[in-house]
């Protein structure tokens, strides 16, 4: 990737680029932010700067043979860490080499993905997937290897706080005592759950969400039409992996799901209210994130709307929703909906039961709408 390829945040690219050009590359970087920002991109796009050979003031050629290796991540000094399903020793080869190419098909296709994205290519949805203590072996193995080219060697470690507890302690000597030349990237999305030690032996690279005008362009340069791209990009928070995802896989689909989801709980329809959370249960934690990311965005506008403050944009769909949604509701009532959508998202973050998760809150929604 090049840098040119991340819309915006062009002072953190500066920063990047002048500590390379001062001689100042620090070799444990943990570069961080939310998930769907442009963490990753911004890891690979310096990766490919640093390896370039025929780079510029701003950015990677593109085109040299390093450049070229890196896109399609084939690079023989860039080693890719990542988390997979957990597998036996005896195993691990076969997990690792059915794992690696969908790993690059899904960092190709969406760098600004997120883990569930991830799972979701990687077919392992409801799989718990880490970073194995077989994985932290692999990664001193690829420290004690030369480099192939003879520059630098890169590990790039991908939610690094998948890591176990026993291979998170494996890899403290390698940061600690790097080989010359070997540079760590830890792309994280929630580094609060790194251990400290790990955290300590970093450069903190602090990734900010895009601008909601940024991520707009990103999305129509990538062809989506203009209602849609300006619809995801003010739901999306600046992520463009959700905007992206909102813009790509229907998302007046979401909607139309997420009306019917509140119209049952305004008729108090408890079978229908039932059955919503059984498919609720069996979608799959990603998809799960994504419907209530995608009403927690929306209640957020209404939220906004409703109290007067800068009211967003709308499309006519979503400006007649919020409309009869806050003539029905008033304020604190719609932000009690927003606070409840809100717990419920970190229930199911902490691994609770989808399906009581989701009747759970239906049943305090009725109560909101109703009481
Ligand atoms: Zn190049």
């Amino acid at each position: 990737m090049q840098f040119s390829e991340i819309p915006g945040l062009e002072g953190l690219k500066n920063q990047l680029i002048s500590a390379h050009n001062r001689g100042k590359v620090a070799h444990a970087q943990l570069f961080a932010g939310r998930p769907g920002t442009a963490v990753l991109p911004m890891a690979l796009s310096y990766a490919t700067f640093l390896m370039c050979e025929n780079k510029t003031d701003q950015d990677s050629c593109g085109t040299c043979p390093n450049c070229v290796r890196i896109k399609k991540l084939v690079h023989p000094d860039i080693h890719l860490h990542f988390p997979k399903i957990s597998a036996a020793e005896s195993k691990y080869e076969k997990v690792l080499a059915e794992a690696i190419p969908r790993f690059r098909e899904f960092v190709i296709e969406s760098p600004f993905g997120d883990l569930d994205a991830w799972t979701r290519k990687y077919g392992q949805e409801n799989k718990n997937i880490l970073i194995s203590r077989e994985d932290s072996r692999q990664m001193l193995r690829n420290v004690s290897m030369r480099s192939v080219e003879g520059g630098y060697k890169i590990l790039l470690i991908w939610v690094p706080e998948l890591m176990n507890p026993s291979s998170a302690n494996a890899i403290l000597k390698i940061l600690e005592e790097p080989p010359e030349k070997t540079l760590y990237l830890l792309v994280s999305y929630n580094y609060d759950n790194l251990l400290a030690t790990i955290t300590s032996r970093t450069q903190l690279v602090n990734i900010p969400p895009n601008t909601e005008e940024e991520v707009k362009a990103y999305l129509l340069q990538r062809g989506a039409d203009a209602a849609k791209a300006e619809q995801a990009a003010k739901l999306s928070e600046g992520k463009i992996g959700l905007a992206t995802h909102l813009a790509e896989a229907g998302e007046s689909q979401e909607y139309e799901d997420f009306q019917k989801w509140m119209l049952e709980c305004w008729n108090k329809n408890l079978t229908g209210l039932v059955r919503r959370s059984e498919d609720f249960s069996k979608s799959g934690k990603g998809a799960q994130k994504t419907t209530l990311n995608f009403a927690i965005s929306l209640i957020r506008n209404a939220v906004v709307s409703a109290s007067g403050q800068a009211a967003p944009t709308q499309n006519d769909a979503e400006a007649s929703f919020i409309k009869k949604f806050s003539d029905k509701l008033e304020l604190v009532r719609l932000e009690k909906v927003y606070a409840l959508l809100n717990e419920s998202f970190i229930h199911l973050e902490r691994n609770s039961n989808p399906r009581i998760t989701h009747l759970n809150l239906s049943l305090e929604i009725i109560r909101v709408l109703n009481g």
